[in-house]
């Protein structure tokens, strides 16, 4: 059964109370009256920056509909665990440096690796956690979560950034996420960037939606959107301690919510009275539910039924939140496949991880370099110091870099500052192996 569509359009009401919302910041905010997601108003509101008239999303939901009803007919109902990397990117306006307290948006370790933790809860419905669930649809949606132990240069990370912003301390979560992105943002085609900060307008956070058409690079309007993709989360949501304040949503449930857009989904009432998620196993609602636990009931299409308040997809408190079910599931598991930059990330994820070998074995592709990127991927035995440095055919070292304790895998190596030209990477590890291949630089 297909669920009618529905128009997702704002009145002329709603872009005045959005400009009222902007105006009036959040001093002093108590996350108490809070707008819990920014996602669907980013989306409007972008399009209508770039004067865009098209609707992406429904396009990108017709044609997982497809994908789906394939999908069905062929019977493919096995999931495989797909595991994210994630980039974890603090932006605060602390010019001490100093890290954690309340109020401070440079929030600890501590509290960015409860979030990662409950990611997995989430979206694993691990028993024994508050991600685990005993509804009929409510499932392990098989995807994971970890903190990305390389950054794009290659080099050893713990998957965090910090950066100081002296000029703004609370970001608009619509018109900043490309301030945001410009301030810092590794590959989205690698990693799920999560930028923390402080939010403007009482909002918990935001993410942008995949998109289903064209590669990066292709035009502007892709570029931008390659920058900015991701999630934005408000540092008093994210995670379940330090900054994060005693109230509604104090139990990390705005990331899982927020990362639940990224993949895709839809507000389980689809942003209209009535309106459609796609997923045939969330009830029909007529709205969102908002502040409390208890059980809501909804008159759609001619019948009474109760919303699924525990689905993360809805607005509720964090601690009704527990449920994925089997069709939000598929339709991530689609959008892992149908997007290209989602896809891309899948398969560098996969890349990451090598079989080891014997001996030092190296492969560089493409040749010749596209995207002023070269990337290599390095087997060896175990875990061990590399040393890769690029010369010319002269013998001219144009970049060293060394690489503490890796496994066999892949990595990606800016090459922009190098002209046009045949050169030489020079690979060594610790056992004394020694590889060099050439590349072109068209
Ligand atoms: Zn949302």
């Amino acid at each position: 059964m297909i669920k009618a569509k529905h128009s997702l359009g704002k009145s002329p009401l709603f872009w005045i109370a959005v400009l009222l919302i902007q105006t009036l910041g959040l001093s002093g905010q108590s996350l108490d009256s809070v707008n819990r997601c920014a996602t669907m108003e980013s989306y409007w509101f972008g399009l209508r920056s770039r004067g865009d008239s098209s609707h992406p999303l429904e396009i990108a939901n017709q044609r997982i509909n497809a994908y789906l009803a394939e999908k069905k007919a062929l019977r493919q109902t096995e999931f495989e665990v797909i595991n994210i990397p994630v980039v974890v990117h603090v932006i605060h306006n602390e010019p001490s440096g100093a890290i954690g307290g309340s109020g401070n948006a440079n929030i600890t370790e501590e509290q960015i690796r409860s979030q990662i933790r409950i990611l997995n809860e989430d979206y694993r419905k691990i028993p024994g956690t508050p991600g685990d669930n005993d509804n009929p649809v409510g499932v392990d949606t098989k995807i994971g979560f970890y903190l990305a132990d390389v950054a794009p240069d290659g080099s050893q990370t713990n998957g965090i950034t910090r950066t100081y912003y002296s000029a703004k301390s609370v970001f608009n979560p619509y018109a900043d996420a490309q301030l945001l992105a410009g301030i810092i943002s590794w590959p989205t085609d690698q990693y799920l960037n999560i930028w923390v900060c402080a939010l403007s307008g009482n909002y918990l956070g935001v993410a942008q939606f995949p998109s289903l058409s064209g590669f990066p690079g292709l035009d502007d309007s892709q570029a931008e959107e390659a920058l900015t993709d991701g999630v934005i989360i408000d540092y008093r949501a994210f995670g379940d301690r330090g900054a994060v304040p005693s109230n509604n949503y104090d139990m990390g449930r705005t990331t899982t919510h927020e990362v639940g857009h990224w993949f895709g989904l839809l507000h389980i009432w689809g942003d209209a009275r009535c309106g459609d998620d796609y997923c045939d196993d969330t009830p029909w609602a007529e709205g969102s539910n908002t502040t409390s636990c208890n059980e809501r009931f909804s008159n759609c299409r001619g019948s009474r039924t109760r919303n699924m308040i525990e689905n993360y997809m809805d607005y509720s408190p964090d601690r009704c939140m527990n449920i994925f079910t089997f069709n939000q599931m598929e339709r991530m598991h689609a959008v892992l496949e149908l997007s290209p930059r989602r896809a891309k990330l899948v398969e560098n994820a996969r890349k990451a991880k090598l079989e080891e070998s014997e001996k030092l074995q190296v492969q560089v592709f493409p040749n010749p370099v596209v995207d002023k990127m070269v990337n290599v991927e390095i087997r060896h035995k175990g875990y061990q110091d590399v040393t890769i440095s690029i010369t010319d055919l002269q013998g001219h070292v144009h970049e060293t870099s060394r690489i503490e304790k890796m496994w066999s895998r892949l990595v990606s190596l800016p090459v922009s500052n190098l002209s046009r030209g045949v050169y030489l990477l020079v690979i060594s590890n610790e056992s004394g192996e020694k590889n060099v291949s050439r590349f072109v630089v068209n």
